[in-house]
């Protein structure tokens, strides 16, 4: 299998890739972090986020 971006298009043009780590996926955007969930995690405690505690 070649290593590449499998582009995710469940929605569309709104899907990113994580800044952090270059997945695809549910990416957030919030507050302008574009990070994926698990890295949202680790850098949301960082941050100061407790959503996700
Ligand atoms: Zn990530």
């Amino acid at each position: 299998m070649k290593e590449r971006h499998p582009k995710a298009r469940k929605y569309g043009k709104s899907t990113r890739f994580c800044r952090r780590c270059g997945q695809y996926g549910a990416v957030i955007r919030s507050y302008d972090l574009l990070l994926c969930r698990q890295c949202f995690r680790e850098v949301a405690g960082k941050l100061g986020f407790r959503k996700y505690d």
